[in-house]
């Protein structure tokens, strides 16, 4: 008997954060691609987007595709302060290539600050909408590190995403 094929992936990323200039070097806090107001901000060779990259990981992840750090090494120039949503959208794209659409995507925000709540909705939005999915089949997360370690010393920023995906009917 035929059986839906379904993937399960899951994706994982964790960027340093520091005070922003002129105290020290971290960039603009920019999660699912929306810009946070706060002053620290993530390390990176891209934008730093954790969200991002930990959703691109998992749906890449899932059709056991070459992760985001081998299709985008951090010691390539073009991607040097890069937007993180291309890399999303070339993960989209092999998804649909492989025959797979989203059924549902479960992500987990670990910060101990800014406070994430207000901007919970226009994350989700703007994720659904690079992905071409609908905002329910989104949901998003956010933690404390309840106040230890790096992370909850508010020196880190990490994700956990996962992803569940469904094979297409294929049209002849
Ligand atoms: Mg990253």
């Amino acid at each position: 008997m035929p059986t839906q094929p379904l993937r399960i992936g899951h994706g994982y990323d964790l960027h340093r954060l520091e005070p922003t200039p002129p105290e020290g070097q971290g960039r603009p806090f920019i999660l699912g691609g929306v810009h946070i107001a706060h002053d620290h901000g993530p390390i990176s060779h891209s934008d730093g987007d954790a969200l991002m990259h930990a959703v691109t990981d998992a749906l890449l992840g899932a059709i056991g595709s070459p992760d985001i750090g081998q299709l985008f090494p951090d010691t390539a120039p073009e991607h040097k302060d890069a937007d993180s949503a291309p890399f999303l959208e070339e993960a989209v794209r092999r998804v649909e290539a492989e025959g797979f659409g989203l059924e549902n995507m479960d992500i987990t925000v670990v910060c101990e600050r800014p406070k994430l709540g207000p901007h919970r909705d226009l994350i989700v939005r703007n994720l659904a909408r690079i992905i071409g999915c609908t905002a329910e089949q989104v949901n998003l997360k956010a933690k404390t590190h309840e106040q230890v370690d790096a992370i909850g010393e508010g020196r880190a920023v990490e994700v956990h995403a996962v992803v569940l995906l469904s094979g297409l009917e294929r049209r002849l």
